[in-house]
């Protein structure tokens, strides 16, 4: 059950928008995840009827029943895709097909009605379209797109709900991780794990950001940036960091990530950077790599780079990791090594359009 294959959005303008002027001011320095747009996506399914009721409204509150699924049984996915400014004054989004179809994926994970991906695209479309005048302009800005959907059947008893609620919300940023420093400091979470085999890890659903929560605090308490996950049977594994994927740099050129096991997140970044990568010459291995193994590869000098990568915050440096009685550097420990600029900078002239795309990549809205 698919639901329809187009569905009809109903426009509802938002009667009183942000003020133009108040609008450039919330852009001057939007931050991350603060500043959202004039108005929102909304559609619904209910078992039987498929997918129906599709508006673009005004962004407000929405109104749910205590006893909606969601909020005691956490079926919830969610994506997040970005919409740039193009040159020719329009806006483009980077590979959201790749965004539908792991939201199709995410939401068969969960038992959760799938989002036929033309309903995806037409959403992130309308909404890009509708609140084009909050993307930002400046040098890293974007339009962040959050669809997610969430299970809205009032009812207590555990299964699958039979309604869903699929939200689209775009909120203007700039760069992502705030502060002087490029390069970030990682805490390796000994004490908890993200996801296991057999589990949720590969799908995007708020209850894995919920398990990583407790040990990002304890990153904080370190003085750490993010938390660096390892698989949760042999706890030996690097996996990935709490919302991106990781990507190791040797002294030969070559690049490794660990591979997708089921209890890693598919990043898109992740497959870009893979691409990329092979096509500029280097070989790339998708292959386990210990928390050991990183210790002394750094410490020989074998390792020369570490990265991680998410549409986010694209492809930050990692500088350093601490653990409960140590840590180590990588590089210099403050600023990004040459194949992970190189990189960043690859991915980052083809999502601005300023780099040829010859795969196809890169999605005009307008
Ligand atoms: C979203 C996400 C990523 C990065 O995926 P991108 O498609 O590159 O943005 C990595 N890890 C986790 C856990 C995620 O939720």
């Amino acid at each position: 059950m698919d639901g329809e294959s187009i569905l009809h959005f109903d426009h509802k303008p938002h009667a009183s928008p942000v003020p133009a002027d108040e609008r450039t001011a919330l852009l001057a320095n939007p931050g991350f995840g603060r500043v959202f747009t004039d108005h929102m996506v909304i559609a619904r399914y209910s078992e039987g009827r498929g997918w129906h009721s599709a508006s673009v409204e005004a962004r407000a509150p929405i109104s749910l029943d205590p006893a909606a699924a969601v909020f005691h049984y956490a079926q919830e996915i969610f994506e997040g895709l970005k919409a740039y400014r193009t040159a020719d004054g329009g806006a483009a989004m980077f590979r959201p097909d790749a965004n539908a179809r792991r939201f199709k994926e995410s939401a068969e994970r969960m038992a959760m009605a799938p989002v036929p991906e033309s309903l995806f695209l037409d959403a992130v479309c309308e909404l890009v379209k509708v609140d084009r005048d909050w993307i930002p302009t400046a040098e890293g800005g974007s339009l962040y797109l959050r669809p997610f959907m969430i299970a809205n059947e009032v009812f207590l008893g555990v299964k699958p709900s039979s309604e869903y609620l699929f939200m689209v919300i775009a909120s203007s940023v700039g760069a992502y991780f705030k502060g002087g420093r490029e390069a970030v400091q990682v805490w390796v979470s000994q004490d908890y794990t993200r996801a296991a085999p057999g589990g949720t890890g590969a799908a995007k659903c708020g209850g894995n950001y919920a398990a990583s929560l407790l040990a990002q605090s304890e990153a904080i308490r370190h003085d750490c940036d993010q938390v660096v996950f390892l698989d949760a049977v042999e706890r030996k594994w690097v996996e990935e960091l709490g919302g991106m994927n990781v990507f190791f740099v040797f002294e030969d050129g070559s690049l490794q990530t660990p591979p997708l096991n089921g209890s890693i997140l598919p990043g898109i970044t992740r497959d870009s950077i893979m691409t990329l990568a092979r096509e500029g010459g280097l070989t790339v291995r998708e292959e386990p790599y210990s928390i050991d193994q990183w210790r002394q590869d750094a410490e020989s000098g074998r390792l020369t780079e570490a990265f991680a990568c998410g549409t986010a915050a694209v492809v930050t440096p990692i500088g350093e990791l601490r653990y409960p009685n140590g840590s180590f550097t990588i590089g210099n420990g403050v600023s990004a090594g040459q194949t992970t600029k190189r990189l960043k900078t690859s991915l980052v002239d083809i999502q601005r359009g300023t780099a040829p795309d010859p795969h196809g990549w890169v999605y005009k809205v307008f």
